[in-house]
């Protein structure tokens, strides 16, 4: 018998027991939930005994099979990186893009494309504050997106904005989101009851994932703070072994060891790290920073990169072979550890796999 699917369910299993993702999506689908910066909660209890705001979480039930069959057409046969039609190196050919961008600038130049060719009205983004936990953005032009550029490395609910802007009217929105992000995107767009009401994710007309290995605490910034002594911190990496925060005064380094007593215990869960249902995910190289990788996934995205290359806006080349090995052993090692936490009863059991899933898992990742 089907689970009821109760809000205040999601309240006790998920944020109260601090599993939330913040993805922001249950925010705005009714007044009881809210968010307080990257906090989100229950203002008021909810008596309702169904909700959209249970089903769409990335950390309620998942079932991992029937998502790639919604979303491909077909079940996966890379059981780390999940359904893909190829991957390569990509950088963006605008000098301003590669500037501001985090690496090769990839995902502001596909954001800032599809806003200025007009095919989305806008881009929900993630916005770096001075200093300060990052905010939810609605881009509607070239330069909000390019605002945006730049990684931030706590968990922004963004998808909030995504509601505002579909409440307020909009259509065809482009969004960037770490996997849990799309994770609740594509959960929803699934829902398939015709009673159903503010589906915000069906507006969305273009999915750019993050790699996204695990997300910091909020209070990670105010630690920051104590590291670079109040210095305006103009860009924050994660290169290797330690994260670097470069303010005007010059870089500090701050050993990753020190990062993770801010690490979200909910990343721990995670069990997708590369954005397995976006129509592209957008990652480091891992060495060399003026590129990206960048997998795609859907038809739409293969239709949507190639447009932006003839543009001339984007090139790619070939993902070397040597690393595909390096990035497949990171992958299955996290996989691998999540499934075995869910086993021993860590965190709420929301992974549905098939045996042939969990097999690929346990299988996958030797000999690399
Ligand atoms: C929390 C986090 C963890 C990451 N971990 C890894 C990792 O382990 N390995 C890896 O290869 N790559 C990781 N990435 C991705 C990487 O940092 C770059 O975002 C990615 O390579 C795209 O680079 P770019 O030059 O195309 O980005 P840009 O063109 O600079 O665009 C970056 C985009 O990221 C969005 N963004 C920034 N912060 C957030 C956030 N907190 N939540 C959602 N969106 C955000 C912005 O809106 C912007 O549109 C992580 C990113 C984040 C946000």
């Amino acid at each position: 018998m089907e689970q009821s699917k109760m809000p205040s369910r999601l309240r006790k299993e998920v944020m109260e027991s601090g599993d939330c993702t913040r993805c922001g999506l249950c925010v705005g689908l009714c007044p009881y939930i809210k968010t307080q910066h990257e906090h989100i909660a229950f203002i008021h209890d909810c008596s309702r005994v169904d909700g959209n705001c249970y089903r769409v979480c990335p950390r309620t039930q998942t079932n991992w099979v029937d998502l790639d069959r919604q979303v491909f057409g077909t079940e996966r046969t890379d059981h780390g990186l999940g359904n893909y039609l190829e991957i390569l190196y990509a950088r963006s050919l605008n000098k301003e893009i590669t500037r501001a961008g985090q690496y090769g600038g990839v995902v502001s130049t596909l954001a800032a494309y599809m806003v200025e060719s007009g095919q989305s009205q806008g881009a929900v983004l993630t916005r770096g504050e001075d200093n300060g936990p990052p905010t939810p953005y609605l881009a509607r032009n070239r330069e909000e997106v390019l605002a945006c550029a730049g990684s931030n490395y706590s968990a922004s609910p963004s998808l909030s904005i995504l509601n505002e802007g579909v409440f307020g009217g909009l259509e065809d929105l482009t969004t960037v989101g770490r996997p849990c992000q799309i994770l609740a995107l594509r959960k929803m767009q699934g829902l398939t009851d015709p009673s159903q009401h503010n589906l915000s994710a069906r507006k969305v007309n273009f999915m750019i994932g993050l790699f996204c290995f695990w997300t910091l605490e909020t209070e990670f910034y105010s630690f920051l703070q104590t590291k670079t002594e109040g210095e305006r911190i103009l860009r924050l990496d994660i290169p290797q072994n330690y994260l670097v925060a470069t303010t005007e005064k010059g870089d500090v380094q701050v050993p990753i060891d020190e990062l993770r007593a801010f690490v979200r215990p909910t990343c721990l869960r995670c069990f997708d790290p590369t954005a397995e249902f976006a129509d592209v995910s957008v990652g480091s190289t891992e060495n060399d920073p003026e590129w990206n990788t960048l997998v795609i996934r859907s038809f739409k995205g293969q239709e949507i990169v190639n447009r932006v290359c003839t543009t001339g806006l984007l090139e790619t080349k070939p993902y070397p072979e040597e690393r595909l090995p390096l990035l497949l052993s990171a992958v299955y090692k996290k996989k691998k550890r999540v499934l075995e936490e869910l086993n021993q009863g860590k965190g709420y059991a929301y992974l549905n796999l098939n045996s042939d899933y969990a097999k690929g898992i346990e299988e996958g990742g030797t000999g690399l």
